[in-house]
Order: structure tokens, then sequence, then C-alpha cells
């Protein structure tokens, strides 16, 4: 049982007591969770949202590994391109070659089988060739549709590799001793007058919440792309839809920042593009379908086909639809700002396909986990809802005029995307030869496209043990960042980079906090203004936490 503060020592400054308090429960939080659990430590785990999962439960699964830390560190220092120091960037690289075996550990308490398979870097750079992923293949008596029906993950949800892993982490916390605590928001962090970090506040079901925790606080709680004034803030390009959790909120990077934390990588996002949802109520865009991955200077891995091209709202087209790694880069070009009519002519973009291309695939893919959400991937539902999304022109002047453009322009960019697919090469922007697809066949198709946001990677900045640091380049005492809240990413993004970052940095967070001495400072002040100083007897950390 935790120890309550408030029984048998005199204390009535705290509810409760913890020596470790994890905040957000995502595969970052839960792994921080399990390891100061197993390194001793009695810890409590909150989560603001009804049901757990954050955009972990959403993911594609795939956790990045390394064969060779030493090329792991080579890759990941050039897609980094200064933005990280080396030995945060070495602890990432040496703990993926480390993931294998965790995940084996952990995938032995579901009786699940695990899918290991080479696949290398994004981009051409030196280290490449030692990368692969790792992700649950299969898990008994687990029916994924049951049990998370408020789960949607781009894919139909029994094929959906990150429900499973999240099932797998589910079945390890659940056995041991850690007190979750769900529709529970971490609100403010609590120091002393030395500035370490010595508690904080919790609204929860019952009211406020004033938590000791002895030896760490662990902030786990995802990215910010759900917050309309930071995207405003740190984002050139706007607006941003976000692709999958509203609980993205950035409330872990505000109160680092209110005990002096320094950020880093905000500008920088997970992110493609696609559609907005019809329906004015659904929050969330819709990534366009994803293509596989491909490097240049490299033959393709698939020949697949992309059946459209994406022109601004003049009827330009300026980039490569088809960049190497889509969900990282494919919204960076709509960003541009046109200073002469003070207007984002990139935002939305249109996507133009012909009728022959229309059938090809699915355009959209649906991604939440939201209990107000509901959607039954197949064939059917896709269709309808992207008869909602995706309109018809007869003719180029009909497309021209529904879409504002000209109709010069328009007929132009057309003509010359046909004459390159003829030739076979795009020489204007270096999209792969065998996804371009030809737009000559009426009636011709379109849908409004915009920058989306999957996850963002800025946040607080840590060094190598997960510490965050303050603006001045010192670690603030007992406060750790794990997962995508301050990931290491500020230039390129290595696809199943963040859900590395969620376990190594998590259970780095987990034991560092943990093997810390437990405080006993004397005097504590909240770092919510208003509130008078408290004063607070010294005494030990409490014991034997038990699930909420
Ligand atoms: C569709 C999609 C597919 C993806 N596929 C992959 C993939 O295959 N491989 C990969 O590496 N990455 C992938 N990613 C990215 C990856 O899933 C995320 O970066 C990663 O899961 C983030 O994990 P996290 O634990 O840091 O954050 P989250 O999973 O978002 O968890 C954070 C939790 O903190 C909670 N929280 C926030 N504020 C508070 C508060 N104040 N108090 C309490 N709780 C709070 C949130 O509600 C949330 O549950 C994908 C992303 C998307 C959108």
């Amino acid at each position: 049982m935790a120890q309550n503060a408030r029984q048998g020592n005199g204390d009535d400054r705290w509810d409760e007591a913890f020596d470790v308090v994890v905040v957000g429960y995502g595969y970052a939080g839960a792994v921080a969770a399990i390891e100061a659990h197993d390194a001793g430590s009695q810890v409590l785990l909150i989560e603001k949202m009804a049901d757990p999962g954050g955009i972990s439960i959403c993911s594609g699964g795939n956790v990045r590994t390394a064969e060779d830390a030493d090329q792991a560190f080579e890759y990941l220092k050039v897609t980094c391109a200064g933005t990280t120091p080396d030995d945060v960037l070495r602890v990432l690289a040496e703990g993926m070659t480390e993931v294998p075996a965790y995940f084996e550990r952990l995938a032995q308490v579901s009786g699940a089988t695990i899918d290991r398979r080479p696949a290398s870097g994004n981009y051409p750079f030196p280290g490449i060739d030692t990368f692969g992923y790792i992700s649950i293949g299969s898990v008994p008596d687990f029916d994924p549709a049951e049990r998370y029906p408020h789960v949607s993950s781009y894919m139909p949800i029994h094929r959906a590799a990150g429900v499973r892993l999240f099932k797998v982490i589910e079945d390890n916390l659940a056995r041991r001793e850690v007190a979750i605590w769900l529709e529970a928001k971490a609100e403010r962090l609590l120091r002393g007058p030395d500035g370490e970090i010595g508690g904080l506040l919790i609204a929860t079901r019952d009211g406020e919440k004033r938590i000791k925790v002895a030896r760490g606080v662990i902030l786990a709680c995802g990215g910010f792309e759900a917050d309309a004034e930071m995207q405003h803030q740190f984002w050139q390009e706007k607006p941003v839809l976000l692709a999958a959790f509203r609980g993205s909120t950035g409330d872990g990077i505000r109160m680092a920042q209110a005990v002096g934390a320094d950020l880093w990588h905000m500008w920088n996002y997970h992110g493609t593009y696609g559609f907005k949802h019809p329906d004015p109520d659904y929050p969330y865009g819709i990534r366009s379908k994803r293509l596989p991955d491909w490097t240049p200077g490299r033959p393709p891995r698939s020949d697949v086909k992309m059946p459209w091209i994406v022109i601004d709202q003049v009827g330009r087209r300026y980039m490569n639809e088809y960049p190497p790694y889509m969900q990282d880069t494919a919204h960076r070009a709509m960003a541009a700002f046109d200073t002469l009519t003070q207007s984002y002519q990139r935002i939305p973009s249109y996507i133009v396909l012909d009728d022959d291309a229309r059938g090809t695939y699915p355009l959209c893919s649906p991604t939440f986990n939201d209990r107000s959400m509901s959607f039954e991937y197949g064939d059917e539902a896709l269709r309808a809802l992207e008869d909602r999304i995706v309109f018809q022109a007869d003719s180029i002047e009909d497309l021209a005029r529904k879409l504002g453009a000209e109709d010069a322009v328009l007929r132009a960019t057309i003509e010359r995307w046909n004459t390159l697919c003829d030739a076979g090469e795009d020489a204007d922007f270096g999209r792969p030869s065998p996804s371009m697809m030809k737009i000559a066949k009426p009636p011709f198709h379109y849908a409004e496209v915009w920058p989306i946001c999957s996850n963002t990677h800025g946040g607080p900045v840590h060094n190598a043990q997960q510490q965050i640091m303050d603006v001045f380049g010192q670690p603030i005492p007992r406060l750790y960042a794990a997962g995508e809240m301050g990931g290491v990413f500020g230039h390129l993004y290595l696809a199943g980079g963040n859900m590395a970052e969620c376990f190594v940095g998590g259970w780095i967070a987990g034991r560092h906090a943990a093997g810390l001495e437990p405080w006993g400072v004397s005097v504590m002040e909240p770092s919510v203004p208003g509130r008078e100083k408290q004063v607070l007897r010294e005494r030990q950390p409490a014991r034997g936490a038990t699930r909420a």
C-alpha cells in the first residue's frame, strides 16, 4: 500500500508519497515505470486520459534496432546535424542494440511472438545498413478490436503491431506493483529552494492531490501537436492537422519550462500531408496513404504507384510528392509563405489524379486513440469516407475553376507532368520513376491536402541520463524526460526512432531516477504562483505502493 503521508507521522502536507512518479502512460512512461519498479522503487504511473496508450497505441509498432552501435551512432550524428550532443546519441545507438533482448523479456510475459527484420535507415548516410525493426508478431488470446475499441491504427486493427505491443506492455505492468491512476493529470511540478524536484500536483477525479516524490519525476507526456498556441508559436506553416491523439497538448513541456528547462527541436515534427475530415467535429487530419520508404541512390524497394501529384492554389506542382520517407518531410515544402499575397499558397494544396488512377487503392488512413471516435476499417467505410473528401471535375478547365487555380498554369502543370511520365523520369523534383502515373483520363479527381503532424520531436533538452537540462546547461535535479517529449531528432528522423527512444530513454530514466537517494529537504515551494511556502518534516519515502 502506498504510504499515505497524512497517516501516522503528523505530516499533513502530502496526500501520498512515492519514490518515482511517471507522467504519461504511453510506451515511454510504461517502460520507465517498469524499470523504476524493478530497480526497487515504489512507482506511480499517471495518465490524464480515461484510456492509456497515448499515441503509442496508434503506432505502427516498429521499433528501431541496430546491429552495431558505432555505425548507428554515425548515422544518427549525420541525421541530427549538430542539434543533439554526441553522448546523447551514443546511448540511443547503444540502446538500439539492446532493444531485441529487452523485447524478448517483455514478450515472454504475454507468450507473444516477435518479428525482426533488417531495414536500412531512411537516408544514404554512413551506418545506414546497421539497422532493423522489431515488433510484436502475435499475442495469444488477444482480440484487439474487443480490447481497444476506441483505437484506430491506420490499418485494420488486427494487423496493427502497435496495439499488440501495448497489450504486451500492459501485461508486463500488471505483473508489478505499480500504482496506475487514470484520469489523473499532472499540473505542476513542486520543487524545493535548492531547485530539486520533490513532488507534483495532480488533478484527479477526487480533486487535486499533492504527491511527494522522493526520488524523481519522469515526464513521458508525449508531444504538443494538439496545442494550437504552441503550433502557432513554433511552426512556420499553419494550420497543421494532428494525426492521431488529442492528448498531446505539451503539458510536460510547460511543466518543465516552469522549473527552468531549456527546449530543443521544437520546429521538427514527424509529418506528412493528408486530408481534413469532412466532419468539422472530427479533430484529426487523415494521413494520405503511406507508400514504402525508399533510399536515394538505391534501387526502389517497391514499384508501387502513387496516383496523384500535389499542386498549389495557383495550379503549380512544387514538390516531390513521394520523398524518401514520406512521414518525415512530406509537409516541409508546404511551409512557403508568400509575402506579396501574405498567404500560404500551399496550404491547403490539392492532390490531382485521373480516372484510371482513382481506384488504385484507398487514399485515406484514419488513426486515433479516442473514445468519442469510431471507424470500422474496411473497403466500404474507406470508400464512403473518401467520397466526402475526393471530388470530381469533368475537364481541366472545370478542375481549375473548382480549385480556384489559373487555367493556363494548371494545364501547363499537367502537360509537363505527363511529359515527365512519358520520359520515365521526374526531372523537376526527383520523384521515384516507378511511382509516376499520368493524369490523362477525365473525369479528374481532386482533394484538399494539409500539413499533418503524426507526432512532435521537440521538448525539454535532456542529457545522456535523460535528466532534463536547464537553460544554463545544468541538470534539473530529480527531473527526467522520456519518449518523444524532447526527442533527439532535430533535423531528419529515423523511422522507428521514436519508439526506440521510448524504450531506451524510458529504461535509462526509470533506472536512474530509482537509483537516487531519496530527498530530505525541509521547505517546499511549489512552482505555482500564489501558493505560500509550506513546511515539511524530513521523512523517509513511502514503501510498498500498489496498483490503484
Ligand atoms: C500513426 C502513427 C504511427 C507511428 N508509428 C511509429 C512506428 O512504427 N515506430 C516509431 O518509432 N514511431 C511511430 N510513431 C511515433 C510514436 O508512436 C510516438 O512517437 C511514440 O509512441 C510516443 O510515445 P510516448 O510514450 O513518448 O508518448 P505517448 O504515447 O503520446 O504517451 C504520452 C501520454 O502522456 C499523457 N499525458 C500528457 N500530458 C499529461 C499530463 N499532464 N498528465 C498525465 N498524463 C499526460 C498522454 O495522454 C499520453 O497518453 C507513430 C506515430 C503515429 C501517429
